[in-house]
């Protein structure tokens, strides 16, 4: 079923049971993510739940609503315009058997090995079947590239988008959204896939996961996609359902990152520009070349941008809230910026020309932010390696992994 204040059954009577306390719509169950007052109506004390307070608002006093879960058979064709690498074609096969046997899988894939394609075939299946289909992410920027791509490729099928307060529903049949949109389904989903799942706030948060369980069907098929798998998924779908994908869809092999030991913010602190640093841009700009510097605060990142913007005007900054994110994205890819200094909002989903990267304090970066940091080189068939440093203050066993799961994904033998 979906939950919807339009709908003409009462799920339940009311959103928030203020005693337990429990949200019926999320699942929140803890203290902290429910606020109460008193109503200044008829001074009823009222509670609402603030965790999936952005889908609109849970409490205990309004009912939550709900209408049944449809199916539709719908001939879904799509176009791609160049071929899948064999890799791509195995694990597209893997996961339209695993769709056809209704079990799950992890697949655990190099950054640019091209996943979204390899679920082309099978979305194509399960909605010629009347299977609905859901495509999610944890971060929003990831879903609106994502949309963009399916919607390139099905331009024939009517996709739903959603994620804060954005809400493309046509029929609720195939949908690309956040995770936190599946508050609002129960049992609906027949094929699940969740792209990114190592990124924040999945690990983190149990709910997203039982939001994922609720969400689907119990005959689902789960595809989780990841270049730096947890524990706790791989137990999800046991040793067998993990396919490696090590090879990017190119099939060269990654950048091994250099380190540089050094303290930068040592240097900002003194009023003094990081030497090594500005020396490393200069290089990387009398190389043609362009560069992405990952920042871990955003304090560090405006001094530094000071800095480096006395020498090279071209020079820009970008983190989550900033109103000129996409511009600045957009004249990147034009281009016109030449260094782009970013928090890991850039992490994911950006594709540059002849970019290399830098990460600044990598000791307070975990794993998986600098895998990902490290994937967004060599991301093109014309430029396919790129160059990485890491300026670190000290070592760290996130730096160490880093290094393991880059070497190990370009020794590993690939599958077809
Ligand atoms: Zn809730």
């Amino acid at each position: 079923m979906i939950l919807d204040h339009r709908g003409d059954t009462i799920y339940k009577t009311a959103g928030v049971d203020a005693e337990v306390p429990l949200c019926h719509r999320c699942g929140n169950s803890s203290k902290k993510h429910f606020y109460s007052y008193d109503s200044p109506l008829d001074g009823k004390r009222v509670t609402y739940c603030m965790k999936c307070v952005s889908l609109g608002r849970s409490d205990s006093m309004k009912p939550i609503r709900c209408r049944p879960t449809s199916r539709r058979k719908s001939a879904s064709p799509y176009h791609l315009d160049f071929d899948l690498s064999s890799q791509q074609a195995y694990a597209s096969d893997r996961i339209m058997k695993a769709l056809r046997s209704g079990r799950s899988l992890l697949l655990y894939a190099v950054t640019g090995a091209g996943k979204t394609e390899m679920t082309f075939q099978s979305i194509e299946w399960a909605r010629s079947e009347g299977l609905n289909v859901a495509f999610i992410s944890p971060r929003i920027d990831v879903v609106k590239e994502v949309h963009l791509r399916l919607g390139q490729a099905f331009a024939s099928s009517d996709i739903d988008l959603m994620y804060d307060g954005v809400k493309h529903v046509h029929n609720n049949h195939f949908t690309v959204c956040t995770v936190h949109q599946l508050f609002n389904f129960i049992d609906h989903f027949d094929f699940i896939i969740v792209d990114e799942t190592d990124a924040f706030p999945l690990p983190e948060d149990p709910i997203l996961m039982q939001a994922i369980r609720r969400a689907s069907t119990s005959k689902a098929t789960l595809i989780f996609m990841t270049a730096t798998p947890s524990r706790q998924l791989i137990q999800e779908v046991g040793e067998e359902g993990v396919i490696t994908l090590p090879r990017r869809y190119h099939g060269q092999d990654l950048a091994i990152p250099k380190m540089v030991w050094h303290d930068i913010r040592r240097d900002l602190n003194r009023g003094r520009a990081p030497q090594k640093l500005m020396k490393l841009i200069r290089d990387i700009i009398e190389a043609g070349r362009y560069v992405l510097i990952f920042i871990p605060e955003i304090s560090m990142m405006e001094t530094l941008l000071k800095v480096v913007r006395e020498v090279y005007p071209a020079s820009a900054s970008v983190y989550s809230g900033d109103p000129e994110r996409t511009s600045k994205v957009e004249q990147m890819r034009n281009k016109e910026i030449r260094v782009l200094l970013s928090t890991t909002i850039l992490e994911r989903g950006v594709t540059f020309d002849r970019l290399d990267a830098i990460i600044v304090h990598a000791e307070m970066f975990n794993t998986e932010s600098l895998i990902q940091m490290c994937g967004r080189v060599g991301r093109k068939q014309t430029d396919p390696v790129g160059n990485i440093w890491f300026f670190a203050h000290y070592q760290t066993s996130a730096i160490r992994r880093t290094f393991r799961t880059i070497r190990g994904f370009n020794a590993a033998r690939v599958d077809t």
